[in-house]
């Protein structure tokens, strides 16, 4: 029989698949599967255009079948598609179709041949079929005409094609199996790699196997029950990709059917975006926001909740750029048309497909919790509870998205119950009033009670608490909220903001001016300055922090984190000249009285914003000592 050689190009490719694709090797029903499909994609679409093929009755279907026994195991996949002539098998299987692949190898270094990592993201096509099978024959007979072809090759260098015999148009594949492919003689085995790969395939995948059972009733020659076989055809793929058929035909309950089946999740999700784009680009996405955070979610190893398939076939589930890192809680799929099957996940990360459908992505999504914020509050308010902090994580690391995700943030305020966004804080702002307050660093009842927050009270200032720990971080990164600034009532820069317009800056009197330097001097290098106050009403003192550093809170939070290697940021001890424990600071002469009384004001003013003094055994002394005074 006339032998053929391969391209070089294939030579190349079989020994490359061979070698690096070892621990991969499952991936051959994949492509197998995803070539049938194609291949009765053109018939459909054949039988639709083609004079010669219109009227042609067809029912597409995928076959596979095995065996066991006789000298070796085998595995067949059959489809009753377009099928290919003897010129198409030359061309197809003897010369690498695929253009993809052809870059994709001449991009690859020697070093990169080796890695078996890089090689393993890649879909290979029909020459993976020599990782598990030794010999591999192809018969296939293209709709429309009499012959069929039979072409066969142990992938070493040449291939064989000679007149072959099928009753009807389509390509079986049939591979013997090598010590490395027996393992897929299986039916469990074949079962379990279609659901994996190829559930969603647009066609039925039948399986057709032997099930033996033993009647106990009868019995054989040896008195054992007799063995009964019967030969079973199954469908084993639901060739149900939900997400391809059009809205209007779906309902709510098949929605989150998809989505329960699809992400092992027992409750139904807060809502779903489901999107076709035709264009430029063809995807189709279908989003879901679970109704609880999933619980790895502040993992740095979290599970990445998107999967990717190319013409419904399953290419990855574990791709942490899918969608920016603050959305890895949305659930769902994406489904290109125009990414080749075999795109690796370095590839994926350039890809301008990938990314120009990541970026639309992310304004649905994004545009989705938007509407629902406006149409749906309660929705919303459920929404925000368990993913508030993941879109402030947004604001510090999607800039492009930055507006968007300053009108979807939520926080609590101090004149209001509930959630407030940015732009209702600013509808409630008064004429006068320069900036929107906020005050960090602490939990949400120590900041409410802060004797800072009184002062803005009486003033008429609403203040945002903003208490989750990321808040800190993320508000300095904000900045402006539509050219307002925002500023922290516990950092210096917000003092002088409660003054009424108009009234005049009252001139420190001189006694004020001396007992501001009496407890600095008591308190020594505890402070980084001490200043009169006159917006704490009840309070004797509040300590506040500098402009430009983290408030204590913070310091606190990255010490906790092990990352307390940075110069202790100090305090700002504001004081209320007008108290009567600061008064008595001011009348005494006696040096350790002042020093006590200096010390537990700044220790009580900590206390107050839950920070514990560092030296609870002489806080408690001092203030015993003042007590029994
Ligand atoms: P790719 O699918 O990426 O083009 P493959 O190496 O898997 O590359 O297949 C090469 C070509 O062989 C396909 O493009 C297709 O034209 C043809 N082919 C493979 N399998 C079948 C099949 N089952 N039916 C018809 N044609 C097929």
């Amino acid at each position: 029989m006339a032998q053929k050689k391969f391209k070089t190009e294939v030579a190349e490719l079989l020994q490359l698949i061979i070698h690096s694709l070892y621990s991969h090797k499952e991936i051959f029903l994949r492509e197998l599967i995803s070539n049938a499909s194609d291949a009765l994609d053109k018939l459909k679409y054949r039988t639709l255009t083609d004079e010669q093929l219109k009227g042609l009755a067809f029912d597409p279907r995928i076959d596979i079948s095995f065996t066991e026994e006789g000298e070796r195991r085998t595995l067949t996949i059959s489809d009753n598609g377009l099928g290919m002539n003897e010129e198409d098998l030359g061309e197809n299987l003897g010369t690498i179709a695929s253009s993809g692949t052809k870059k994709f190898l001449a991009s690859l270094t020697d070093e990169q041949k080796k890695d078996s990592n890089l090689i393993g993201q890649f879909g290979v096509g029909f020459y993976s079929a020599f990782m598990v099978a030794d010999r591999v024959d192809v018969v296939s007979r293209k709709a429309g005409e009499e012959e069929a072809w039979l072409w066969s090759s142990t992938g070493k260098g040449s291939y064989s094609l000679e007149k072959g015999e099928r009753d009807s148009f389509g390509t079986t594949i049939t591979l013997t199996l090598n010590d490395e492919g027996n393992e897929f003689a299986n039916r469990w085995q074949i079962e379990q790699l279609v659901k994996k790969y190829s559930d969603h395939i647009a066609y039925p995948i039948f399986l057709s196997y032997d099930q033996v059972s033993y009647d106990d009733k009868k019995k054989d020659d040896e008195g054992n029950p007799k063995k009964k076989t019967e030969h079973k055809v199954e469908q084993i793929n639901s060739s149900s990709a939900l997400w391809r058929r059009p809205k209007g035909e779906l309902t709510d309950e098949q929605y989150n059917e998809f989505y329960k089946q699809s992400s092992y999740d027992s409750e139904d999700p807060l809502f779903y975006v489901h999107t076709r784009a035709e264009g430029a680009t063809e995807y189709i996405t279908l989003f879901y926001v679970p109704s609880k955070a999933p619980f790895d979610m502040y993992y740095a190893d979290y599970r990445p909740g998107v999967k990717l398939y190319v013409k419904r076939v399953y290419i990855t589930d574990d791709d942490k750029e899918l969608l920016p890192s603050y959305l890895r809680f949305v659930r769902g799929v994406i489904d290109s048309e125009d990414l080749p099957l075999n795109v690796s996940r370095e590839i994926l990360q350039q890809n301008r497909v990938m990314s120009a459908i990541r970026t639309a992505s992310v304004k649905k999504i994004l545009g989705e919790f938007a509407k629902i914020s406006e149409q749906n509050p309660q929705l919303y308010t459920t929404f925000i509870e368990q993913y508030n902090r993941p879109l402030k994580e947004g604001l510090y690391s999607d800039w492009a998205n930055r507006d968007a995700l300053l009108e979807l943030v939520r926080f609590k305020s101090s004149t209001e119950e509930g959630w407030t966004s940015l732009a209702s804080y600013k509808e409630r702002m008064s004429a006068d009033q320069k900036a929107i307050y906020y005050i960090t660093g602490g939990k949400e009842e120590t900041l409410k009670a802060s004797p800072l927050l009184a002062a803005y009270k009486k003033r008429g200032f609403e203040v945002l608490i903003m208490s989750d720990d990321i808040d800190d971080l993320v508000v300095g990164s904000i900045g402006k909220y539509q050219e307002i600034d925002l500023k922290a009532i516990n950092k210096s820069g917000a003092v002088d903001d409660l003054k009424a317009e108009g009234e005049k800056e009252e001139k420190a009197s001189k006694e004020e001016k001396a007992l501001i330097k009496k407890i600095k001097k008591a308190l020594g290098d505890r402070v980084k300055d001490v200043v009169a106050s006159s917006r704490l009403a009840d309070a004797p003192a509040v300590v506040v922090v500098d402009e430009n550093d983290p408030t204590v809170q913070m310091q606190q939070l990255l010490k906790s984190m092990g990352q307390g290697d940075f110069d202790e940021a100090k305090p700002i001890l504001e004081v209320n000249v007008d108290d009567p424990m600061v008064k008595k600071i001011g009348e005494s002469e006696d040096k350790e009285y002042v020093a006590d009384l200096s010390a537990v004001l700044l220790d009580q003013a900590l206390l107050a914003e839950g920070v514990m003094p560092k030296d609870p055994v002489a806080f408690t002394k001092k203030l015993h000592s003042l007590l029994s005074r």
